[in-house]
């Protein structure tokens, strides 16, 4: 792997660690000396290439968006990872883990889920490899994702609506960590983004630097050089961290991750952790945290499900305050026109989440010339999120009435 290593507790400088009731700590040494292992083993490549092949449907292509190019100045590049199988990123660490869980002996599998995109990934892979399966989903999310609900359980997955505190990821995860600690012997935890105790921070990453790896080949191919910025949407981080990760130590490629500004960077209104946060232990890792004076977890708000969450990954934290990579966000009504935007130059409707990253590149478009070269990861399809985005406009209409 390209990037940057944790310490041996999970450390990326002061982030990451181990958060977690002593009953946790022997399952994670145990999730960690298998991976591992699996890591240099050719055989586990080989399998996990193959299921990204043949069932993932990767490489994903590095699209030359001309008419967007045409619109805004620099060249843009989309990587497609809405065209991989379910829709999204997620399934590229999902099958890598249900690989592992295979290895741990397992045979259930358990998740929770914001948008749903996690959770359909997961019940897709317990179905592949015959596992029971679980999702823990917060029931706010389950009302405004009612699709991806419906998929899951036609995949054969139980799906857990979770009715504590705000009723979203945050709680789903708390459910999900209370399952593993009664249900260790046979249950493996996927969790679905680059977050949580050491070593899940690291396996994600790992997992998900296919689509860096990739993107590297496609522009060097396609361009010859490297490109300017790279931009993705940060809600966990896994799909940023997973492009960021091939081009870390390449200084002159600017890393842009873009949050949730839902509607402004005031307390509650938001989860931009780099604009409204500060340094925090949340389920189970140190990072920076939405919280209030007292430490108190504060509401969060986005359009986009998958952006809603009071934290973000630990090797962000470290390449936030490193300065390696920039964090910045954006407001919902800017996330929403990114959509439309996308739609309509280039025929492809993102997720809600990767509209952020589209959003962001619209906006800054002037910080480049005609030479530069930018690549948008998008993240995930937008098909999941075509009726909210019809009530927002509803809404919207009514409002000015
Ligand atoms: C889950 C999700 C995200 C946010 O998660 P990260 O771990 O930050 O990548 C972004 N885009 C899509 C399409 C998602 O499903």
């Amino acid at each position: 792997m390209k990037s940057t290593q944790p310490d041996k507790r999970g450390h990326f400088g002061p982030y990451g660690g181990i958060f977690v009731p002593e009953t946790l700590m022997e399952p994670l040494r145990e999730l960690e000396r298998v991976y591992q292992t699996a890591r240099k083993d050719p055989a586990f490549k080989k399998e996990l290439d193959y299921y990204l092949r043949e069932y993932v449907g990767r490489p994903s292509p590095l699209w030359f968006a001309q008419r967007m190019t045409e619109q805004l100045g620099p060249k843009i590049y989309l990587k497609r990872e809405d065209l991989n199988h379910t829709g999204a990123h997620k399934i590229n660490n999902v099958i890598g883990q249900a690989l592992l869980a295979k290895r741990l002996g397992k045979t259930r599998l358990i998740a929770e889920t914001g948008a749903g995109q996690h959770g359909v990934a997961t019940a897709t892979a317990a179905a592949l490899f015959g596992m029971e399966c679980v999702v823990y989903m917060g029931k706010v999310d389950m009302e405004r994702q009612m699709l991806n609900v419906f998929r899951m359980e036609s995949l054969g997955a139980k799906v857990v609506a979770v009715t504590a505190g705000q009723q979203t990821l945050k709680e789903a995860i708390n459910e999900a960590m209370r399952d593993w600690v009664s249900n260790l012997r046979g249950t493996h935890y996927v969790l679905g983004t680059a977050f949580g105790p050491h070593p899940y921070p690291m396996i994600v990453r790992d997992f998900q630097s296919v689509i860096g790896i990739e993107a590297r080949k496609q522009i060097l191919k396609a361009e010859g050089r490297l490109p300017d910025a790279i931009v993705a949407c940060v809600g966990g981080g896994s799909n940023a961290i997973g492009i960021f990760s091939s081009f870390i130590k390449d200084k002159s490629v600017r890393l842009i991750g873009v949050e949730a500004g839902g509607l402004g960077i005031e307390p509650g209104k938001h989860a931009a952790r780099f604009a409204g946060g500060k340094v925090g232990v949340l389920q189970g890792t140190k990072s920076y945290v939405l919280q209030d004076d007292d430490g108190q977890i504060l509401l969060t708000h986005s359009v986009s499900a998958g952006l809603d969450y009071a934290s973000v990954g630990p090797e962000h934290a470290f390449l936030h305050d490193s300065g390696r990579a920039e964090y910045t966000y954006i407001e919902d009504a800017d996330a929403i026109n990114g959509f439309d935007k996308l739609a309509q130059w280039e025929g492809i409707l993102p997720a809600l989440e990767s509209s952020h990253a589209i959003a962001w590149v619209i906006q800054n478009a002037k910080q480049f010339s005609k030479d530069d070269i930018v690549i948008i990861n998008v993240s995930g399809r937008g098909d999941k999120d075509v009726q909210q985005i019809a009530e927002w406009k509803k809404e919207q209409t009514k409002n000015k009435e």
